[in-house]
């Protein structure tokens, strides 16, 4: 079982005084600098000047410094910009500027697990990745509740590492819920494997492929949309509920039977082979490569793959659906 810390396991003390750092502001770096601010520690935020972010950030009173004003005056640095540029960030800005007992804190390990960022050897390198997006985190804390959060200490240089990521895990609101403890490497691959083989990648593929299924064998567009991505959420959060067998208690005795009958044929003993190939290649590094690639060619694979999601034909019945239902 995960060691889960609760609101008394985390001591604020050890960020109280610190001077901190929030690098970026979109979806997590506004959530933690709100949420942050709102625990009565001070955050300055770093953005490049030109960052259409800058104002929001500084609508809420927070101080906003470029990236060539970071010095080693801050202790904690909070890297809130997308995985792939914190490497680039990392040495441009950061590496130079470290005091002693920095800390560096990441929402996702991606990039010190995949060496893209380090090594750094004077500072605490540590996790605290919430469960959900930047929204939810701050909603959810102004409602007085929070969610849940990873915490991590890859690196512990000053011996409190992991007591300064349960304290920010206390001041996002996160322990109000709970902080399972875990490494950067079990949070990397759990995650990109679980986004890549179900939640983004795989749900998308068979949703749109059972969708192109029906329509090829004659059953109008609309009817095939509804049943299939239109019904995701109302499965997905049965199955959230009340696990996979209180899901299909719920569900009639006919697609009960369907479920039986499937088993195997869809997933069947080669698909889990790919599945534990896919592991092996993100374990090994060959995906967190291939996306550094795509990044230094500007994103051009990645650019026509979403311009051919946008241009697919279950994009226009989503619309019409979508104006009659929601
Ligand atoms: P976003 O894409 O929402 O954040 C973008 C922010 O980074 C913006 O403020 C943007 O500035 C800034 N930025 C982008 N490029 C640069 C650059 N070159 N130099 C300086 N600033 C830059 O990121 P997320 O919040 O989604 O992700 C941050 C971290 O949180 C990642 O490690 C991610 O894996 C993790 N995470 C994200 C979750 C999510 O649901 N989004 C969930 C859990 C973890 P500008 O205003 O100029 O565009
Ligand atoms: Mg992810």
């Amino acid at each position: 079982m995960q060691k889960i810390y609760r609101d008394e396991n985390a001591d604020i003390k050890y960020i109280k005084d610190k001077k901190i750092l929030v690098i970026g502001y979109g979806s997590q770096g506004r959530a933690f600098a709100l949420n942050l601010r709102d625990s009565a520690i001070e955050v300055h935020i770093c953005l490049k000047p030109e960052s259409l972010s800058a104002n929001a950030a500084r609508a809420e009173g927070l101080k906003v410094i470029s990236p060539d004003n970071i010095d080693d005056s801050y202790d904690i640095l909070l890297f809130m910009i997308p995985d792939h540029i914190q490497g680039d960030f990392c040495d441009k800005y950061v590496k130079n500027n470290l005091k002693e007992n920095s800390c560096l804190v990441f929402a996702h390990g991606y990039s010190i697990h995949f060496g893209l960022v380090g090594p750094l050897s004077r500072a605490d390198i540590i996790l605290v990745a919430p469960h959900g997006p930047g929204d939810d985190l701050r909603e959810n804390f102004i409602r007085g509740s929070g969610i849940s959060c990873y915490v991590a200490a890859e690196q512990d240089h000053s011996g409190n590492a992991l007591n300064i990521a349960l304290a920010l895990a206390k001041a996002i609101g996160s322990t109000r819920i709970g902080a399972f403890e875990t490494t950067f490497e079990h949070e990397t691959l759990g995650d990109i494997f679980g986004e890549q083989a179900l939640l983004c990648g795989g749900l998308a593929e068979l949703v749109t492929e059972s969708y192109e299924t029906l329509v090829k064998n004659g059953i109008p567009k609309e009817n095939a949309y509804i049943e299939t991505a239109h019904q995701i959420d109302l499965l997905a959060s049965l199955l959230k509920k009340h696990g996979i067998h209180g899901m299909a208690e719920r569900i009639s005795m006919t697609a009960q039977y369907g479920m039986l009958k499937m088993q195997g044929k869809i997933i069947d003993p080669d698909a889990e082979k790919r599945l534990n190939q896919l592991f092996g290649k993100i374990k090994s590094g060959e995906f967190a490569r291939d996306w550094q690639h795509e990044y230094r060619i500007d994103f051009r694979n990645l650019k026509e793959f979403k311009q051919k999601l946008k241009d697919h034909s279950i994009e226009k019945t989503a619309e019409k659906i979508k104006k009659i239902i929601e």
